[in-house]
């Protein structure tokens, strides 16, 4: 480490406990990891969010600081068990080799010594003290060749233990990565993959796939108004609706943002529509209030673009179309469903029934 690496981590490190002081947060590890980040500017999204509730309320509360390593630090959390888990993969590699080496060095010098044993045998004219020998020989051999395949086992006992907990952790790790930390649906990887196998098995079957995209209408202008804390309750609140109306094989994800998205498999444009004017009202009826003080906060509403795969479509065009759909009920004044046989293909205005 150079004499500035040095310096510059000093610094972080004095700008993050500072910040801890001027909110009265305890430096433990992680509140001092929250706000390390913080001053090193490496994470955008934290210091937006952390920036947002400065100019807000002035400092960060204890419960700020909470929701903000939830939501911020998770990702590197998962960076630290994952390298975590892959040494502990690594060590345990090691040592099964190892055991693996010496039973097979135990093993090939003691058929040594059977074929060396079965030799004199074979070639008799061996006295009493000889074959006294020559058992008490093999018999030490064997004592030696047990002891090691015990040892073995016991080895391999353990690490089929070991790598049990570690499937279960893998495991673990894979579905966090899926998730979307803050509203706990799929994230924006997860609904890639999805997608591309849904698509997949509409190809194969012939049944039709719809694709719903939401976009949260004004949410700057709520986020600016009751402070982002508020506003990420209101992404839960989303979040929460989409998943109460779908059903079976259909998925919800956040795709990024104040937007989400739905495949609808097997499911037509009319039903896509349907699905999606549900969701709208079902958001636009929840009369918001604000829990710790009771305060009414107005309503939220939903713009929701549909569109229906085509048999030359990839994602990447079903999600386009389903936007340009999701821009059109936006340009046409928002809180509304827009599908795509609705959209004249040449201007993007929309043909209203
Ligand atoms: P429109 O109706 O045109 O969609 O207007 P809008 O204000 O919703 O759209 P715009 O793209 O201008 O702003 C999106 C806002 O969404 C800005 C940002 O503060 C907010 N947002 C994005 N991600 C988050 C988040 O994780 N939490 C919170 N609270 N707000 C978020
Ligand atoms: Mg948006
Ligand atoms: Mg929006």
């Amino acid at each position: 480490m150079t004499k500035l690496d040095f310096d510059r981590a000093s610094g972080f490190a004095n700008a993050a406990l500072a910040l801890l002081k001027r909110s009265q947060i305890p430096p433990f590890p992680v509140y001092f990891e929250l706000f390390y980040t913080y001053a090193t500017a490496a994470n955008r999204d934290l210091n937006k969010s952390v920036n947002a509730i400065l100019a807000e309320k002035g400092s960060i509360g204890i419960d700020d600081a909470s929701t903000l390593c939830e939501k911020h630090l998770k990702i590197a959390d998962m960076d630290a068990r994952l390298r975590h888990m892959s040494q502990v993969m690594s060590s345990k590699i090691t040592d099964v080799n190892h055991a693996i080496e010496i039973a097979m060095v135990t093993a090939s010098s003691y058929s040594g010594s059977l074929q060396q044993a079965s030799g004199d045998l074979e070639n008799g004219g061996i006295d009493e003290d000889a074959l006294k020998l020559l058992s008490s020989r093999l018999l030490k051999e064997t004592r030696r060749m047990q002891d090691m395949n015990r040892k073995l086992e016991a080895e391999l006992e353990n690490t089929k233990d070991d790598i049990s907990v570690l499937q279960r952790d893998l495991d673990e790790v894979r579905k966090e990565s899926m998730l979307d930390p803050l509203t706990k649906i799929a994230n924006r990887k997860a609904f890639d993959e999805q997608l591309e196998a849904e698509i997949e098995r509409t190809v194969a079957s012939g049944k039709p796939l719809s694709l719903l995209v939401f976009d949260i209408d004004h949410f700057k202008a709520f986020n600016d108004t009751y402070g982002h804390l508020t506003g990420d309750q209101v992404l839960r609140l989303v979040a929460q609706v989409l998943k109460a109306n779908l059903r079976g094989r259909d998925m919800s994800a956040r795709f990024g943002g104040e937007e989400f998205v739905a495949i609808l498999p097997e499911t037509d444009l009319a039903g896509g529509l349907n699905v999606g004017e549900t969701i709208r009202a079902a958001v636009q009826s929840k009369e918001l209030l604000k829990r710790s003080t009771n305060e009414k906060l107005g309503r939220i509403t939903l713009s929701v673009g549909v569109a229906t795969f085509r048999s030359d479509d990839t994602a990447a065009t079903l999600v386009e179309r389903a936007d340009k759909c999701l821009y059109a009920a936006k340009g046409n004044g928002r809180n509304r469903v827009v599908a795509e046989h609705q959209l004249s293909e040449n201007n993007g205005t929309i043909d209203v029934a």
